[in-house]
């Protein structure tokens, strides 16, 4: 591919900040799974500010860092990867996404908590480990049936809120070094969370990039035991997971060979690792441009996920497609031949082959497409403002900054973006700055049309805003091509 590098100069003569200059860590491509240094850019999304980081009012008067959005292809083994990464640190100091405002979310959680219990046989001497446990919405179900579980979560505030359910839940970022201390390489050292952050070189540094705060809870628990300072002895050798969970975390992981050797050292001999991640097929074929934001890393085919697991003795042996998110993919994998292979992986993959993932034919048309939706959504929106009819937005997601600020809606375009996380009302998008209300606004204001963002949750939220529709109000979806309902 051509030299993506561009010199500190240039940049700072675009406009570009000294932080989102430095922040520009990855000038070259080298495929941060197989190491190949062909690559080939498919899709630049521009300055793009980050996704999640919501503004408060006063913040309006800083400088919003903006970083660069690229997406390229490894040549090699063919995982579809973000070129620029954004340290950890700015992207999950605060975080607002909790699962738990999703109704669909919970019922998928549910329903895979109960199939997995029934089918494993998981019960008391079992152990679920799941990363990225959010605020608990998946792991609670697993404790009510009497399963011990573990959450790990990297945003603090959310963790927090797992801990207040009763859910043993530590802060930090999965890696190897973490899954080592959880299997009896002795106990991490308790940091309170009220203690400072470490310095972002620290964090990045080769051993364990972030501190494993325990809270004020204890190793083993919920909110009602009291600071027991160490994990009881007899727990060291339990750390060992029947069942690993991660739940769209997986592509978040910039350093993805260490996630899944921390994998590996985590699980159980006999022990099942389950990740769910948007499927790479999906975002290509759908255009689902706005699923790439600095959190997402990677975008998983099983072509380009095989060499990865075989890399650190890990096989995967059966594979189900699910239509949450826009089309993702549930992957089950254990140790070599620990577990029978299901037809399902071969399947998929004659099928990734036959479709031609191994060949860059198939990622080349799909900035064309994007390209094409963008014309017809902008174009619609300018239609619908030169015939006097006001519009605004459903669902302060990540998703929906990508979307707006790549096809540059703002302000202007939608009055307000309505989104039922209290969290994130009363403040502002990423980049476009438009206000965040409650959804209870469309009904007051009634809007004439409002634009999904969160097309990914059409169906429950369309069910929801019920009442708006009724009135006469509309729903713009833009994804897989815009359409009005
Ligand atoms: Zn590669």
């Amino acid at each position: 591919m051509a030299p993506v590098q561009t010199a500190p100069a240039e940049l700072r003569r675009r406009g570009w900040n000294e932080n989102s200059i430095l922040c520009l860590m990855s000038l070259s491509f080298n495929c941060r799974s197989c190491g190949s240094g062909q690559g080939a850019l498919i899709l630049d999304l521009g300055l793009q500010p980050l996704a999640n980081n919501l503004l408060r009012l006063e913040d309006l008067s800083k400088a919003e860092p903006k970083f660069p959005l690229r997406l390229a292809v490894c040549q090699s083994c063919w995982l579809l990867q973000i070129l620029d990464l954004v340290p950890p640190v700015q992207l999950f100091s605060e975080y607002l996404y909790f699962s738990s405002f999703s109704d669909l979310m919970l019922r998928h959680a549910k329903q895979a908590a109960e199939r997995y219990i029934k089918e494993f046989s998981l019960g008391q001497q079992s152990l679920v480990v799941e990363i990225a446990s959010n605020d608990g919405y998946s792991l609670q179900n697993f404790q009510s049936h009497g399963v011990p579980c573990l959450g790990i979560e990297p945003a603090a505030n959310i963790a927090k809120v797992a801990r207040e359910k009763g859910i043993e839940t530590l802060v930090g970022f999965f890696g190897n070094d973490l899954a080592k201390e959880l299997v009896g390489a002795g106990p991490a050292p308790i940091v309170p969370l009220s203690s400072p952050s470490p310095p972002p070189e620290e964090r990045a540094g080769e051993r364990r990039p972030f501190p494993i705060h325990r809270g004020t809870g204890s190793w083993g628990g919920g909110p009602d035991q009291e600071n027991v300072g160490a994990r009881p002895a007899e727990n060291v050798e339990s750390r060992q997971a029947d069942l690993i969970l991660g739940n769209n975390v997986f592509a978040h992981a910039p350093n993805t060979n260490d996630f899944v050797a921390g994998l590996r050292t985590l699980l159980k001999p006999g022990g099942r690792i389950i990740l769910e991640f948007p499927y790479a097929v999906d975002l290509i074929e759908k255009g689902e441009f706005d699923t790439i934001y600095h959190e997402h890393v990677f975008y998983f085919s099983l072509t380009a996920l095989r060499p990865l697991f075989e890399r650190q003795g890990l096989s995967i042996f059966h594979v189900e497609r699910l239509p949450i998110h826009g089309g993702s993919l549930r992957l089950f994998a254990g140790l070599d031949r620990a577990h029978p292979m299901q037809p399902s992986v071969g399947l998929l993959l004659e099928e990734e082959t036959r479709k031609g993932l191994g060949s860059l034919s198939y990622y080349e048309g799909f900035a064309q497409r994007v390209a094409q939706l963008k014309h017809s959504l902008v174009g619609l929106v300018q239609q619908l403002k030169q015939q006097g009819k006001s519009a605004a937005g459903y669902g302060a997601s990540a998703k929906g900054s990508t979307l707006l600020n790549f096809f540059g809606l703002g302000k202007g375009a939608l009055e307000f973006v309505a989104d039922r996380s209290t969290y994130k009302q009363g403040r502002l998008t990423p980049g476009t700055h438009i206000p965040i209300v409650p959804p209870s606004r469309l009904l007051e204001k009634m809007p004439d049309y409002t634009l999904l963002l969160t097309w990914n949750f059409a169906d429950e939220i369309l069910e929801q805003q019920k009442a708006y529709r009724e009135k006469g109000g509309k729903f713009i979806i833009p994804i897989p091509s815009v359409r009005i309902v």
